[in-house]
């Protein structure tokens, strides 16, 4: 702000906010949400409890059935679980309990940008490491940059956004070793690959592992995320989130839809197989390289650098087809990344895709 407005924090002045390129095409490849809406059963089902919510009470400032129900499904302890408006605002709280001004938290880049600002915006100092060449973090780095930057929070994302990779168990484990640490896995993918480290829970009492219903749950408009810890961690969260902070109508949204879990599971197979489809016919593009990856979306570098990269994502705009631009991030040099989404939609961005690499000659 400028002028003779309020003086917004000097250490915020000069952070610029979450930008994702918001462009009016037909294909939208660049959230990572879900092609498909929830199932019919459900929306009908959220329609018909609402006019059951007591408007005019405050919700359950605990969200119990809800914590019960997502406990249930993953088959943990209801006090293990906390769930907030969406992951973000989950792990903003942990960034309020557990980092601040005397803090420091370490990320290992690219991965999900926003835990830097979130970090940021809590005042929370942050360092950064950089993945391998394969963007995966090793045991030994980890521990490497542990001794070197004592870190109170350490953030893992797995599968890992914008990369897809997985994180090592071994890794995670190593940053965990002191129990004084927090150890924040992000696993918003969790359910498009095979892998979760929710089983540490039990055995480490400062991991906790954060999950979302915005992505393959199809419901990111309903804001719900979760967080699954040691029960006296989820307890010292406290004093840091306000009292009825979960809406009564996202608390039994959350709940109705864990009864649609066999729905879920089949968007998620379909996610996988196109994921695999994208992955072969990225792979056979001239000029293209693409990573494995365990979510429902993609990284793949453009050859001739971030000016053809960008040249590339404006091709794809110009056909209707949007990606996100990852190309002039310093650590992923040329990479644009697609969500995978309906096979038709997937059809149609590798349709133009191809045009638009022919259209920018290296
Ligand atoms: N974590 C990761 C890794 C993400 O990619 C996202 C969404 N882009 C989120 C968390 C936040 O999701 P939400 O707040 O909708 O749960």
């Amino acid at each position: 702000m400028s002028g003779d407005g309020p003086r917004l924090r000097d250490d915020l002045s000069e952070l610029v906010g979450y930008h994702s390129p918001d462009v009016d095409v037909d294909v939208r490849l660049n959230t990572n949400e879900s092609p498909y809406p929830p199932p019919r059963g459900f929306v009908d089902a959220l329609a018909g409890a609402a006019p059951r919510i007591a408007y005019n009470r405050y919700p359950d400032r605990e969200a119990r059935v809800l914590r019960a129900a997502i406990a249930a499904s993953i088959g943990v302890d209801p006090g293990s679980v906390w769930a907030g408006n969406g992951s973000n605002e989950v792990i903003q709280v942990l960034l309020l309990a557990f980092g601040g001004s005397q803090r420091r938290a370490l990320v290992f880049a690219p991965t999900y940008s926003m835990h830097t600002k979130i970090a940021e915006a809590t005042a929370t100092a942050v360092v950064t490491e950089a993945r391998d060449a394969d963007f995966t973090v090793d045991a030994a780095a980890v521990e490497d940059a542990c001794v070197r930057h004592r870190p109170d929070i350490v953030f893992f994302c797995s599968p890992n956004n914008p990369t897809g990779t997985l994180e090592p168990h071994d890794a995670v484990t190593v940053a965990a070793a002191d129990s004084r640490r927090l150890v924040i896995v992000d696993e918003a993918y969790a359910e498009f690959c095979d892998e979760t480290a929710v089983g540490m829970v039990a055995t480490h009492p400062n991991v906790v592992v954060v999950r979302t219903m915005s992505k393959a749950w199809s419901m990111p408009a309903l804001r719900l995320g979760y967080l699954v810890a040691p029960p006296e961690l989820v307890r010292a969260l406290t004093p840091a989130h306000l009292p009825y902070h979960l809406n009564a109508f996202t608390q039994e949204a959350g709940r109705l839809a864990l009864d649609y879990g066999a729905e879920m599971r089949t968007r998620v197979a379909l996610a996988r197989e196109e994921r695999g489809r994208l992955y072969a016919e990225l792979a056979a593009c001239e000029g293209v390289r693409v990573w494995p990856s365990a979510a429902n979306f993609l990284l793949f570098e453009v050859e001739g650098g971030p000016g053809r990269a960008g040249a590339v994502w404006e091709g794809l705009v110009r056909r209707s087809v949007l990606v996100r631009d990852f190309a002039s991030n310093a650590t992923t040099p040329g990479c644009l990344r697609v969500t995978v989404g309906t096979p038709e939609e997937n059809t149609r961005f590798l349709a133009a895709l191809r045009d638009a690499l022919a259209e920018v000659r290296p």
